[in-house]
């Protein structure tokens, strides 16, 4: 059988059963782009028993913050992180979706008190999953799910 590995990183974080195509966008969330220094590995479309295709994105020294992980919940809630040090799993979880996010996402209403300039206020969501994942704003009520386009 055909293996695919991609190389071991000595401490950082590995991010495993990313939806497919979704690395990218990953790699955004945690601010890695051209100019960056950390050492990155990306595999997309890896064959997956669980989903079909997944991406994984490696990364040496990174180890995420809240933050990261409730925007890359909300992007690929499938995700797995591993936690790396001297080559080991030292942790491994699921990330999980927040059950309110404050900030985070922009609500996508442009009439919404959250995105009038005038009076910056925080905005504020509950998340809600049903078949899929999705955010209801608490000050308009709008609900969406395409959460990338509303990252902020
Ligand atoms: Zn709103």
């Amino acid at each position: 059988m055909e293996q695919l590995t991609i190389s071991k990183i000595r401490e950082g974080t590995v991010i495993d059963h990313i939806n497919a195509g979704k690395a990218p966008l990953v790699l955004k969330i945690l601010g890695i782009d051209k100019g960056s220094k950390e050492t990155v590995s990306l595999a997309m479309n890896v064959p997956s028993k669980k989903m079909g295709k997944k991406d994984i994105v490696k990364v040496e020294g990174k180890f995420l913050g809240e933050e990261e992980l409730n925007k890359i919940a909300l992007i690929a809630p499938g995700a797995t992180i591993n936690i790396i040090k001297d080559y080991k799993i030292v942790k491994k979880f699921k990330v999980t979706p927040p059950e309110k996010l404050e900030g985070i996402l922009r609500c996508p209403n442009r009439n919404c008190i959250s995105n009038a300039e005038r009076e910056p206020i925080t905005p504020k969501f509950k998340i809600v999953k049903k078949s899929t994942l999705f955010a209801v704003c608490e000050y308009c009520g709008r609900r969406f799910s395409n959460f990338e386009d509303n990252l902020e």
